[in-house]
């Protein structure tokens, strides 16, 4: 059988389980159904890219689990010409996600390799990212504000700097914890001074390592 047709067909029985699991943010479904996961694995991972787990990607890190995906970009609820900065940019399939649905993406990743292997990825998809390596904890000052900031890493707790990033009436999606297990935050700025935060599930995400988040 054709792979790509097979792909397609293990990809809508994913979106089909990520919606039994709560994801009910048809957008975000749309999303998952066309980002072929598959290519932001490793070539002999690709056979598990559409399983609803976290997979390894270079240099120890993860491609974030589908669900955990989809549940923090429905809580993020991106709109089409929002202006969103990821933290924590990975293999790129998030931000590839992010661009599905209309947003202007801004990603920061920390470790140069990485960084530079999913520029070069997302170009040949044609997913126009703007990629900055660096400590995502300062956020990226140059564009700022942003209407959503997502940080896809483990953060001991809310980075004051991407607070000040964030745009009025803008929502911050974060998991905050400990090493071992975060809750999800969603932080909406109501204005400079004041912020609604909501606490959702628990996750396991690896951690974010800098100036305002952990030591290395
Ligand atoms: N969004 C990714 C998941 C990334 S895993 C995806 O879709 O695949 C978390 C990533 O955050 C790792 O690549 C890690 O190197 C990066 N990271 C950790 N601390 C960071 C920091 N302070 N700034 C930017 N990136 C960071």
């Amino acid at each position: 059988m054709d792979k790509e047709f097979k792909f397609r067909g293990l990809r809508e029985k994913l979106v089909k389980e990520l919606a039994k699991k709560g994801i009910t943010d048809t957008e975000v479904l749309a999303a998952i159904q066309k980002v072929k996961r598959h290519l932001f694995v490793d070539e002999l991972l690709m056979d598990s890219a559409y399983e609803d787990r976290a997979l390894p990607i270079i240099l120890n890190q993860t491609i974030s689990q589908p669900y955990t995906v989809a549940f923090q970009t429905q809580l993020l609820e991106v709109k089409k010409g929002l202006k969103v900065l990821e933290i924590g940019l990975g293999s790129g399939y998030q931000a590839a996600v992010l661009c599905e649905m209309g947003a202007i993406v801004f990603s920061v990743e920390r470790l140069k390799e990485i960084a530079l292997l999913t520029k070069e990825k997302l170009k040949i998809l044609g997913y126009d990212v703007q990629i900055k390596i660096g400590d995502g904890t300062l956020g990226w000052q140059t564009f700022a504000p942003y209407d959503r900031i997502l940080v896809t890493a483990a953060s001991p707790s809310i980075p004051e700097p991407l607070l000040k990033q964030l745009n009025i009436n803008g929502i911050m999606v974060i998991p905050v914890g400990d090493r071992e297990i975060q809750k999800m935050y969603k932080v909406i700025k109501k204005d400079d001074n004041a912020y609604e935060t909501k606490v959702y599930d628990e996750f396991k995400f690896v951690p974010l390592i800098g100036d305002k988040g952990w030591k290395l």
